[in-house]
């Protein structure tokens, strides 16, 4: 008789345990934190191992204070299973398994290879380590054979064999996976000699990142984050959003954009949309988590119409809307997606020529060839500057529009009659009159 799988292993000691306390005002506990921090953000192939020691070590200082058995807090299976339990590190996990690709490839591939087995239980059993070039599943079989059925089970989550024997999946769950990365972490130290191998450092990278991934979002603003106001995020990606009695209102904001809104809103637990006003969860948001919502939403379409914002490319469609907004029309916008660098395309040469003028006002940024405005870099060396970089660079340069965009619209037209020609262009845009003659 096939039973349901008892999944409450992975979370027993927690007990009654629902949320973990969040001690946000302990600066002794954050200084602790940045310390590990500091040597985890250290980028380094090989220093795997020590990364994901760091990392482990903020997280279960930050677990020790938020248990409520503060006696307790020095038992590291404690501490794992209220991590386990805590429904608000297991409500972000689904949040970015469901919006971020990235992420749920990761997750999925992670749980491919398991159950993750105690590397000091397979020495004592003799059984080799697994070789990557093996397969994982005739590998898991065996060892499972030689597992004695009455004993703690030697592998995570321990659940496993429940649900192999039943032909389930392990659940894409914050308490399996998190039940992963924990007994990653215990290998590290019991494999001894043979953590060396290259079977067994599969586990570490996706178990220390996807750790990374849910975790982050504890920490405190400036502290690794970047932490915007949701009226700056808007006007970031281009909504036309403003300050109305202590409200976001976007009442000012097109009905189709409006409805693409709230389904970034529901795809990233963020908040609601009511009669044009937008009531976030919190007043804040981590700008890279709605930034991962808006890229796994939005639509690849890289022409259309510029206040269209559910076409546009994540990083560009505040600076192309704003643009338009502030009298230059374009015709196509590409981000650039990380490797190329971002560009649009204005509607004619003169709008190109003027809007790099506008965007190089500041600071030289932006070369324009035809009717081609493209991103080239800052500063003294601006080749050098990074993807992340660049693509940061046009949600920066979208809020200094949107903020100015009063004046810049002022600008643009009189720009436009000192360069207009004796006999007017065919080819002005439509909405450049409209909003040039639009009585202030
Ligand atoms: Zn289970």
């Amino acid at each position: 008789m096939a039973e349901k799988t008892d999944c409450g292993a992975l979370t027993a000691e927690a007990g009654e345990l629902q949320v973990l306390n969040r001690p946000a005002e302990n600066a002794e506990l954050w200084d602790f934190v940045r310390s590990w921090l500091r040597r985890f953000a250290k980028a380094d192939g090989d220093k795997a191992a020590e990364r994901f020691v760091c990392l482990w070590a903020a997280v279960m200082a930050w677990a020790a204070k938020g248990v409520p058995d503060l006696r307790r807090a020095q038992e590291e299976t404690y501490l794992a299973h209220g991590l386990a339990r805590d429904l608000r590190l297991a409500e972000r996990f689904a949040n970015l398994y469901k919006i971020d690709r990235e992420f749920h490839k990761k997750v999925d591939r992670f749980l491919a290879l398991s159950p993750v087995f105690q590397a000091a239980w397979l020495q004592k059993a003799a059984l080799a380590d697994w070789d990557p070039a093996q397969d994982r599943r005739a590998y898991i079989a065996k060892a499972m054979e030689k597992a004695d059925a009455d004993a703690p089970n030697p592998f995570a989550p321990a659940c496993g064999r429940g649900h192999i024997q039943a032909g389930e999946k392990i659940p894409a769950d914050w308490a399996h996976v998190f039940s992963m990365i924990a007994q990653a972490r215990r290998n590290l130290f019991h494999g001894g000699k043979n953590y060396k191998n290259a079977g067994e450092r599969q586990f570490l990278e996706p178990a220390m990142s996807i750790l990374w991934e849910v975790w982050r979002f504890e920490l405190p603003s400036g502290l690794l984050l970047s932490r915007v106001s949701w009226l700056r995020a808007l006007l970031r990606s281009g909504f036309m959003a403003r300050e109305a009695e202590n409200r976001i209102s976007l009442a000012d904001e097109t009905e189709a954009n409006r409805k693409y809104l709230q389904k970034l809103l529901a795809a990233g637990h963020f908040g609601t949309l009511k009669n044009g006003v937008f009531l976030p969860n919190e007043p804040y948001v981590e700008e890279s988590y709605w930034l991962r919502a808006v890229d796994s939403t939005h639509g690849s379409a890289e022409g259309g119409q510029a206040d269209d914002l559910a076409i546009m490319d994540t990083h560009m469609a505040g600076l192309v809307r704003w643009l338009n907004q502030v009298g230059i029309g374009t015709e196509l916008s590409c981000d650039g997606h990380g490797e190329k660098k971002p560009f649009f395309l204005a509607v004619d040469e003169d709008s190109a020529r003027l809007a790099a003028w506008l965007l190089n006002f500041r600071a030289s940024q932006f070369n324009q060839s035809g009717k081609t405005v493209k991103y080239a870099g800052s500063g003294p060396n601006p080749n050098a500057a990074k993807p992340a970089e660049r693509l940061k660079k046009m949600l920066d340069v979208a809020e200094w529009l949107a903020k100015n965009r009063e004046d810049l619209k002022v600008m643009v037209a009189a720009m436009r009659k000192v360069s207009a020609p004796k006999t007017p262009p065919k080819t002005e845009p439509l909405a450049v009159k409209d909003q040039s003659l639009r009585p202030k």
